[in-house]
């Protein structure tokens, strides 16, 4: 590999197919000893889904088990003052660290789509002359949801008897993808005009891995006077960044993918310091007031970016997310993006040269640089692939619709090892046709 010469733990030189090579690339990987961080109830379960619900660290259960017996068992709700009412800006904090953020930008609240709709609402007040919102095809389904109902609830409705005629309103357009893997780029810079109030994409999109070039788009789109607003998602954790530095206006994302904050846990949100007093939530709630405790009734925005808060959060997760951090901090983002792009070139070798013949192809970008750290891979009988392998070969990626196998490479706690076994068993899958003995129809999550 010609990549990044200066790890160690991509030093290894071409791949080789056979276990050994695998055992060998462990052997000199200095993140290794992270994946004891973690729980492991079933030893030979390959899990390659870290990118949907990441694998739970042993210091969330100690944190967990505290907050429960301590906090909330015998301190009540005195331990409001005692660490959990700043819970979502010190947890934010934290997170900034992971993605260039100065502190005082981040908070951790509500869900990922929710701070999506509180940001691009805030960012289109910004550019109120201006009505298009551009995306992409490759974006999450529910950005484009939320987009559109914000759309939706700023056009003049016919139902309410306004003319469509004069003012045609708010418009979600979407920036193309022709192989469904790269998004069209040479077609950004004329999609992005002076009627262009945001560009909103996710930063590593959710199936194919494809990673955009942050900074520069971030540039394009300031150079004409839009905003922009990232979905980190599937980026957070794995992905090195500098909001402050590439002057990025909003960003959002997810905290229980590789942050491995836990199912449902909260979701976070950026907002550039230059723009805080000049944004509010579209959501007016008493954690954003300015004093929530003199209960007066009128809403005077928070200093800041307390201002982005709603209401009481879900403060348990939140402490279990704060726990969960600490391994990636300790780890480092750049040595953990150098393991990423090992992992999932290797995958990328071994797809190559182990499923090719059984009719799979690559739907991840080939160039590490243009990709995050999960990968997929086509096929016809994706879906019934994924089950044979859940069920009956101890190994857990996710189905994708309509034929990607989606395989995520966490690197704290995925080997060199559990991909080449990972390879091996949907090698035999489709050796012994093992797909074959489950229905097309789906079950509810894949
Ligand atoms: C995972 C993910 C979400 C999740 O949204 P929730 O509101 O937290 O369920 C949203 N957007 C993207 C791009 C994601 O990858």
């Amino acid at each position: 590999m010609t990549l990044h010469d200066d790890s160690p733990s991509t030093s290894a030189g071409p791949f080789a197919p056979d276990h050994d090579f695998a055992l060998a690339l462990d052997a000199h990987d200095e993140l290794a000893p992270f994946r004891h961080h973690f729980v492991f109830a079933e030893p030979d379960l390959i899990y390659l889904d870290g990118n949907s619900l990441g694998r739970l660290p042993k210091a969330a259960i100690q944190r967990a088990r505290h907050a429960i017996e301590e906090e909330w068992g015998r301190d009540l709700i005195r331990s409001w003052n005692r660490g959990w009412w700043d819970a979502p800006l010190r947890v934010g904090d934290a997170i900034g660290e992971l993605i260039g953020a100065a502190p005082g930008q981040v908070i951790v609240s509500d869900t990922t789509s929710i701070n999506l709709y509180k940001l691009a609402l805030a960012a289109l007040s910004l550019r109120p002359e201006r009505k298009h919102i551009l995306t992409d095809t490759l974006n999450f389904p529910s950005d484009a949801y939320i987009l559109q109902g914000i759309a939706n609830l700023l056009s003049p409705s016919p139902l309410h008897g306004q003319s469509l005629g004069s003012d045609p309103g708010y418009t979600v357009q979407y920036l193309g993808s022709d192989d469904g893997i790269t998004p069209n780029l040479d077609q950004l810079t004329t999609a992005i005009t002076d009627q262009t109030a945001l560009v909103t994409l996710s930063h590593v999109v959710f199936k194919s891995g494809y990673l955009y070039d942050m900074r520069a788009i971030t540039e394009l789109a300031h150079r004409k006077g839009a905003l922009v607003l990232w979905d980190l998602s599937h980026s957070v954790g794995v992905i090195p960044m500098a909001l402050d530095d590439w002057q990025v206006d909003f960003a959002i994302g997810c905290t229980y993918k590789y942050l491995n904050g836990g199912p449902g846990s909260p979701a976070f949100l950026y907002v550039n310091r230059r723009l805080q007093d000049w944004v509010t939530s579209p959501i007016w709630g008493w954690w954003g007031q300015r004093a929530p405790f003199d209960f007066e009734l009128d809403y005077l925005p928070a200093p800041g970016i307390r201002r982005f808060l709603v209401g009481t959060q879900p403060i348990l997760s939140l402490l279990t997310l704060e726990a969960a951090l600490e391994p990636i901090r300790q780890a480092g983002i750049e040595r953990i993006r150098r393991k990423a792009i090992c992992l999932t070139e290797y995958a990328a070798y071994l797809t190559e040269h182990l499923l090719t013949p059984f009719g799979f192809s690559l739907a991840s970008p080939r160039d590490p640089a243009r990709r995050g750290a999960h990968i997929s891979l086509r096929h016809p009988e994706a879906y019934r692939i994924t089950r044979a392998l859940i069920e009956e070969m101890r190994l857990i990626p996710d189905f994708r619709a309509p034929d990607n196998i989606r395989l995520g490479f966490a690197p704290l706690y995925v080997s060199f090892s559990d991909v080449w076994q990972a390879f091996d068993r949907i090698r035999t899958v489709m050796l012994k046709k093992r797909y074959q003995a489950y229905p097309h129809a789906r079950l509810t999550v894949t």
